[in-house]
């Protein structure tokens, strides 16, 4: 069971030493029986205390990775119900099926939309992770020969599917060294793909047909000492599925009932023929809680969405995405080329720089740091004002660089200009668009 947070209390020093980010060591104490800090902020914990302090500094849902390497997924981890209350901690992943009974064209289209279908937004690159590889053909040499195709055609995670423990030890044989995940663990077959996934020390996913049994499941595999688990509550129908999401979480993180403190592995791919249904499906358990979400197939059309969605859902509300401050130069800007300025909110300079970018007049921009809060936010609480943006400009040197010195400022801190023309003496300040979409049409008229 896990500890209190007065039973953990008494295993730290009690120095109040406030190394850790907390005044006292029974905050530190309360935070970590809460499952919000982590037992290495402390450097002062005895060898014998960190021993019994490990499983209530322990997340209340256990990590668990599947693949390795850069693309490697951690699914897991997670501390609270609600992202308000701190922040979802690691992304689900998405896996698409591919199953032993089609066709060698259909696998190699499968696994080129695979690879096409990635996105860059807000500097990051975002697609799927994982292929399922399905055993509907009952023969251990078919599954084989897919789950090979599939490592050698791809750098995917993997995810081996099948009831029958020897067509699993097949497909684990072809890719052992990928750690694909092995599903799944039943009541009719745990002994034999619990040895499985010792043997090969790959995580293993168990499905029950009820919670109470896949609690008595988890339980008997974590006695065998296997602790890598991915959970399937069996449900599929979507109301049960996402009434078992909930439960799952709120039991694990609660009630610390930890059999149930694993990612989850959902499936709207059997949950209805609909690819419209089955991307909203999948859309809710990116919100509530699932871990691994199966689909049947990948479009463009459905994918970028729950993409973009899972970008949103899993930053951290109380840390704007910020980009860092500095002169960045679009298209091959010269001495003659406009500056322009604005903040270091992602989305902002994203937009601002994609729009100089479409422009195809090369341009100086100058992004600042305003703690990522865009222009009207900054402006508004006094960070991006006249009084901060000239010791910023100064301190680039951008007026060094160019002839005409000139700053072109965001229409919405167009109240700044006369400050900013005090604190840049000899800089023409000029105010530029509000709305980023016409900053191609203002930058076509520029002249030096
Ligand atoms: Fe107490 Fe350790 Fe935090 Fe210092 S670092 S206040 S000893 S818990």
């Amino acid at each position: 069971m896990p500890l209190t947070g007065i039973e953990i209390f008494k295993l730290l020093p009690k120095t109040n030493c406030k190394e850790c980010g907390v005044p006292t060591c029974l905050a530190f104490a309360m935070s970590l029986a809460a499952g919000k800090a982590e037992l290495s902020a402390c450097p002062y914990v005895s060898e014998e205390a960190k021993a019994k302090l490990t499983e209530a500094a322990a997340p209340p849902i256990r990590p668990v990775t599947i693949g390795v390497g850069d693309r490697a997924l951690k699914v897991g981890g997670e501390t609270v119900m609600f992202r308000h209350e701190k922040r979802f901690e690691n992304p689900p992943g998405f896996a698409i099926v591919i199953k032993d009974t089609i066709g060698d064209s259909e696998v190699d289209a499968r696994l080129e939309r695979f690879k096409q279908l990635q996105y860059e937004r807000v500097g990051l690159i975002l697609r799927p992770e994982l292929v399922a590889v399905k055993d509907e053909s009952g023969d251990a040499s078919k599954f084989e020969a897919l789950a090979s195709k599939v490592k050698q055609n791809s750098d995917c995670g993997i995810v081996l599917m099948s009831n029958n423990p020897d067509i699993l030890a097949a497909g684990v044989k072809a890719c052992a060294d990928r750690k694909p995940l092995i599903y799944a663990a039943t009541k009719d077959n745990l002994d034999r793909v619990a040895d499985l996934a010792k043997a090969s020390s790959c995580p293993v996913a168990v499905r029950a047909s009820s919670l109470e049994e896949l609690a008595e499941l988890t339980t008997k595999l974590t006695e065998a000492g296997i602790n890598d688990i991915v959970i399937d509550s069996g449900s599929r129908t979507v109301r049960q599925a996402f009434e078992d999401q909930v439960i799952i979480r709120s039991a694990a993180l609660t009630k610390k009932f930890r059999p149930l403190g694993f990612p989850t592995i959902v499936f709207p791919s059997e949950m209805t023929d609909d690819p419209m249904k089955e991307a909203v499906m999948a859309s809710m358990f990116v919100a509530k809680y699932g871990g691994i979400i199966v689909l049947s197939d990948f479009q463009g059309e459905s994918l970028f969405p729950l993409l973009v969605e899972r970008l949103n859902i899993y930053t951290d509300p109380q840390r704007p995405l910020a980009t860092t401050e500095g002169i960045y130069e679009i298209g091959e800007p010269d001495e003659n080329s406009p500056v322009l300025i604005t903040t270091n909110f992602s989305l902002t300079y994203f937009i601002v720089s994609g729009e100089v970018e479409s422009s195809k007049v090369p341009s100086h921009l100058l992004v600042m740091d305003t703690e990522g809060l865009s222009v009207m936010t900054s402006w508004a609480a006094g960070k991006f004002v006249a009084d901060a943006i000239g010791p910023f400009v100064k301190k680039t040197g951008i007026m060094d660089k160019v002839k005409h010195h000139k700053l072109i400022i965001p229409g919405y801190a167009a109240a700044e200009s006369g400050g900013l023309e005090e604190e840049l003496p000899g800089c023409g300040i000029l105010v530029g668009p509000r709305d980023g979409a016409h900053i191609p049409a203002y930058l076509k008229e520029w002249k030096p």
